[in-house]
């Protein structure tokens, strides 16, 4: 039923259930769940196309949820496996791909050393997509978004506590970003850790929550998170880069434009077609073979953070994860309020109210009710979520069937005042690069 056909504002229209309704959020049933998605219902008039379309969608998200549910039940009911069938079979497709990578190579080295001139040209072409497939291992770069040791002592302090417990080593660089969101890689030859804090998350958390994010993120250091495993990273990028060297647009890059191009790209389309979706079909069953240990990765990271940070910190914390909108929401209305001039410099306009302090009250005063009804989304639309990040309210039922926990690394008052004091930069810089002042 369309979400505009409310009997009376505080009845519900299905099952005239009695609703709490906040002015703040759309209104629903927590009985019979009216109006819990408030995306546009399929209306008649759209073209046949458009209903195709999305019944075709509709089936996608139903399998991606069975997949995800099944991988839940299966890790559920499992003893912990380190590896599984799929996961070796993704490893060995891993394989083929890099000898293909060196093939190409070694192919074009040969043609460019004995070949006739056409050949030598062809084997200079194979070595520039030799070269954009060579596997990568990225950078580790100071800027403006990576503290020091020396900068953050506090921060570092607590992140090699944290790391210690899990059992990792201490990370090389913590990087502070503006994204409701956390992370962890290793980069370049070396494999040096990154631990990735995004401040709209860390900020509205409470110190144990926090304890756990790095619990959490740390733990995808030890617990086997096969797609980060470099193996595998590398050779989906090289495929990735085959997709996009034979995507068609791009594929013109080949033939360098003019009329031999034209006609030189006339005769490769159909080649590059069939292994542009050969490609993205290796692509999504590569997907589909580490499912399983990509999301048993995210569970276990999610033990972890519960067992140094305490299982209400770990479900508090992914509690948090279902708010994202709503912090995006308190940052854009943020960007728009009236300004204020502050300070000598005009450029230097700001609104009256602390972002931070906005953010932590927003997410703080949402209702139980709201609350609820971003977890049931998290079920409802399972079918949107990739596969390595099992929808919330799974992970949060998969934390509630472990055994209780205390923490085992803490937080003092005095230790949370210097982190926020060491943050202080950090904060200021995201506030600057939200007004772009
Ligand atoms: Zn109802
Ligand atoms: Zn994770």
């Amino acid at each position: 039923m369309p979400a505009t056909e409310v009997a009376t504002p505080h009845t519900c229209p299905d099952c005239a259930a009695v609703l709490d309704v906040d002015e703040r959020f759309p209104a629903w049933c927590p009985a019979c769940e009216w109006n819990l998605s408030t995306e546009a219902a399929p209306v008649a008039q759209r073209k046949r196309g458009e209903k195709r379309r999305q019944r075709r969608e509709a089936a996608r998200k139903r399998a991606v949820r069975a997949r995800v549910e099944k991988v839940y039940e299966s890790l559920v009911s499992d003893a912990p496996r380190r590896s599984d069938g799929a996961w070796l079979a993704a490893v060995a497709i891993a394989g083929l791909i890099h000898l293909v990578t060196l093939c190409v190579l070694a192919g074009s080295v040969a043609l460019l050393s004995t070949g006739t001139w056409p050949l030598r040209v062809i084997g200079l072409l194979g070595l520039a997509v030799a070269f954009m497939l060579r596997p990568r291992f990225g950078r580790l770069r100071h800027d403006e978004t990576s503290l020091r040791r020396s900068d953050a002592p506090a921060l570092y302090g607590l992140a090699d506590r944290v790391a210690a417990a899990v059992g990792t080593r201490p990370v090389d660089m913590i990087r502070v970003t503006d994204d409701f969101n956390a992370g962890f890689g290793r980069f370049g030859l070396r494999r040096r850790s990154v631990l990735r804090l995004g401040l709209p998350l860390w900020v509205p958390l409470t110190p144990q929550q926090r304890v756990a994010l790095l619990g959490h993120e740390f733990g995808h250091d030890v617990n086997g998170d096969h797609r980060s495993r470099l193996w595998l990273r590398t050779a989906l990028d090289a495929l990735i880069e085959w997709y996009h060297l034979t995507t068609p647009d791009r594929s013109d890059a080949w033939s360098g434009g003019g009329f031999i191009g034209g006609v030189a790209s006339l005769v490769t389309a159909p080649l590059l077609w069939v292994v542009n979706r050969l490609v993205l079909g290796v692509l999504l069953l590569l997907d589909r073979l580490t499912t399983r240990s990509g999301q048993g990765a995210e569970y276990r990271a999610d033990g972890l953070a519960a067992e140094v940070g305490s299982t209400a910190a770990a479900k508090g914390l992914l509690e948090m994860l279902l708010l994202k909108q709503s912090a995006e929401t308190v940052m854009m209305r943020f960007r728009t309020l009236p300004r204020t001039r502050r300070g000598p410099v005009p450029t230097d306009r700001r609104p009256a109210v602390d972002l931070w302090t906005e953010l932590t009250e927003q997410l703080a005063s949402l209702p139980p009710l709201e609350r609820e009804r971003r977890l049931r989304l998290s079920a409802l639309d399972l079918g949107a979520v990739d596969s390595t990040h099992p929808p919330t309210h799974l992970r949060i039922s998969m934390v509630d069937r472990l055994p209780a926990r205390e923490p085992t690394v803490t937080v003092t008052a005095g230790e949370s005042a210097a982190i926020e004091a060491e943050l202080a930069a950090a904060r200021e810089r995201v506030v600057r690069g939200l007004l772009a002042i």
